[in-house]
Parts: structure tokens; sequence; C-alpha cells
């Protein structure tokens, strides 16, 4: 039989370990209210701001909202103008340019109605400024140096779209394109393995013109040739915006320690990507994907389909809440080991956090923004001190935008001078 002053200490020790667990949670939240938050890629829906259910103010299906950033203490977002590769014909060209001008008319618009809430960002001073004001920040990233075309006009393009606050531009998505080759060439487009050999003539230009304006080089998706040369090519730091680690989960969407090392060693940034493919790769969890795709493909017919789109549908939902039964989310925990990783090898100016929200990102304790506070609760309890988390959740990735403005800057200096 227990003894009374057992029964004490017992309850003691309890007490003591709740009061513990309650001290822990505040202050994970006191961390993470303080902090600059920030996730470098989000996708948006298609019909962004068109339709009410894609309208980031209201309460919707998307990952992202208004709301959920504001439950989750999630501050700032860059949202991507993601257009898929297509066919290098001149139709193909027009379609890219429309979808992109399409979406970043979306963001400008979402911008403009919720201008009480969130306000766009086109310098890294913007962040803190607007973060300060209480609102919330969004940035817009370009996923696919596609949409700027392949022709004479092609970089005033580029400036155009800086000019409307691109502030990063992918090189390329999954299949080569005119500026570099892709990690994933393309067998529906033809795709050799390599194109190019890395970064084209054009794609050099390209990053020339990036440099010029301080528009961020995106290496994510590129391959490991096109990454390692665009990094040499850069007059500024370049960013991975969201890539995992290839040394702990093999997808050629992942990067190497040598290319790792050479992008700290450049002084850019790795953003952590939280997307259960890159973490624990899966072929039945990929093949169960491209079977439910195929699925709803056909309820809705072919012409109709868009993966963008039909993600927020019911039956696509069901079908993703299925494979995720039969095949398990990553963890944040799972996550987190590779920003570990990546900070013994790159060190902790050099790492960050993205999502991949509304583009396939999803973690089983982070599966949209309003679940932000549980990255800080993992980093904090794996021992990082808030000066290391803030660096993590944006420090980073905004040091890195600012060298690049800096160089823009100069650059510009220098052409002036001449
Ligand atoms: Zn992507």
């Amino acid at each position: 039989m227990m003894r009374f002053s057992q029964a004490i200490l017992i309850l003691l020790t309890v007490c003591c370990f709740s009061v513990q667990a309650n001290d822990a949670q505040d202050n994970a939240k006191a961390i993470h209210t303080r902090v600059l938050t920030l996730d470098s890629h989000v996708d948006i829906a298609r019909e962004y701001m068109l339709k009410p259910e894609f309208d980031p103010g209201l309460t919707t299906s998307m990952k992202v909202d208004l709301d959920k950033m504001e439950q989750g203490g999630l501050d700032t977002v860059f949202l991507i103008v993601y257009v898929a590769q297509g066919p290098r014909t001149e139709e193909g060209y027009a379609a890219a340019k429309a979808a992109a001008d399409k979406k970043i008319r979306a963001i400008h618009k979402m911008a403009e109605v919720h201008s009480d809430r969130i306000a766009l960002a086109y310098r890294p001073a913007d962040v803190t400024r607007i973060a300060a004001e209480g609102k919330k920040v969004a940035v817009i990233g370009i996923e696919n140096g596609f949409v700027i075309g392949h022709d004479a006009e092609s970089l005033e393009r580029l400036d155009d779209y800086f000019q409307w606050g691109a502030r990063y531009l992918g090189l390329t998505h999954s299949g080569h394109n005119d500026i570099c080759d892709s990690s994933s060439a393309s067998s529906k487009l033809g795709d050799k393995p390599s194109e190019h050999g890395g970064v084209s003539p054009f794609g050099r230009e390209v990053i020339a013109r990036m440099n010029q304006l301080g528009m961020m080089v995106d290496v994510s998706h590129s391959s490991k040739d096109c990454m390692l040369q665009a990094i040499k090519l850069s007059k500024a730091p370049v960013i991975a915006s969201h890539s995992g680690v290839r040394a702990m989960a093999d997808s050629s969407r992942n990067l190497t320690d040598a290319q790792m090392t050479a992008l700290a060693e450049s002084g850019g940034v790795l953003q952590l990507v939280a997307y259960t493919g890159f973490i624990k790769p899966d072929p039945a969890r990929d093949a169960a994907f491209t079977a439910l795709e195929e699925k709803v493909r056909l309820e809705f017919g072919a012409d109709e389909f868009s993966y963008k789109l039909h993600e927020h549908t019911p039956s696509y939902q069901s079908g993703v809440a299925h494979i995720n039964l039969d095949y398990p989310l990553a963890s944040v925990s799972d996550f987190i080991d590779q920003v570990e990783y990546a900070i013994k090898l790159m060190g902790i100016n050099h790492v960050g956090i993205s999502s991949d929200f509304d583009g396939g990102g999803e973690l089983r304790d982070w599966s949209d923004a309003s679940e932000s506070l549980n990255i800080t609760r993992e980093l904090l309890s794996r021992g990082y001190d808030e000066d290391q988390i803030e660096k993590i959740w944006g420090g980073n990735l905004l040091r890195v935008w600012a060298e690049i403005e800096q160089t823009a800057a100069y650059m510009d200096k220098v052409q002036l001078a001449r």
C-alpha cells in the first residue's frame, strides 16, 4: 500500500511537471509572438481571389488564409506565382505569361481588398515595417523562369515582373526550360537527362539581369549543375526557396551535402521544405497520388482538370485523407531533423523554413498556417534560443535578401558611373 508521504511526493512531481510543461508552452508562445516568422513558399489556388472560396480574407479550404495566419502567428508569406513547364512554343510562352500575370494580379487584388490586414513588401525593410504595424506581410515569388519566354523582350519582361513586385524567380520547375536544366527532366516534354549541361547562355543573361535588379535567384527545382553554376555566375548570394536534404531523403529535388556547402559558402540560404515526399520519400505514396489525380481528372474531364484547382474539391481532399492514412505524413520532428542536419553542415546563418502549403506541403502537425507555433515549439525543445529561432524563422532569408538588394544598388551605381 502506498504511504501518505509517497502519494504527496507523486502528486508534487506530477504538478511540477505540468507547471514546467505549461511554462514551456508559454515560453514557446512568447517567443513565437516576438520573432518575425516567414514562410518562403506558399502556392496560391488558380482561382485565387476570383471565387469566394479562394479569397484568403474569408474562411477557406486553403492551408494559408488570413485567419489561419493570424491564428498561427505566421507573419510573412512568399506567395508563389507558379507556372507549370509547358511546350516552348509561341503559344506555350504566351499561355505561361498569361497564367503568371493572372496570379500576380490576384495577389495585388488580395492586398488591396484586405489592406487592413495584409500588405505587400517590395524590400526587406518593408517586411519589418509592415509587421510592426500589426499586419501580415506578403511577398511575391515566381516559380519557373519559363514565364519570361525566350526572345528579344525576355529581359524587359523580367524587369516588368520586378516592377510588379516579384522578388524571387525560380529558374526552373519540373522540365528543362531555356534558362537551365531542371532537377526533374520531363519525359512528357521529351526532355533528355540534360539539355544545357547546367545554365544556358540565355540563363547567364537572366541571372545577370536579376543581379542588377536585386531579384533573388532561386535554385530550388534546378539541376545540380545548374544550381552550382548559378552560385558561381551570380554576383549576389542565391536562395533555395523550398528544398530538402538529399543525404536524409533521396529525391532529385533535394540538395546534396556538396550543394548545401556551396550554398552556405556563397552566403546563400536553404529554406527547408515541409513536403513529406522530400522528407520521407515513398514511391508507393507517390503512386497513390498519381492514381488519385487520374481519378479526379476523369471525374472532371481532362480539359477541365487543373491540379491547383481540383486539389480543393471534396473528392480530391477525401482521397488525400485516405492516402495520409495508408502512408502517414512526416511530422514536425522529422522536418526539424532536416533543419538540424542543414544547420550542422551549413551553419545557423544559412537555414530557413518553407511549407509549400497549397502546393503539396503538409506535415502531420503542421497541416496549415494555423499550426505554425509547432515549429517554434520543436526548435525550442531541441535547445535553440530565441536569436537562433529568429534566424531560422526568416531572419536569415531577410539578411540574404538585403545583401542581394545592396549588391544591386552597388551594381546600379557602377553602371551610372560609366
Ligand atoms: Zn516547387
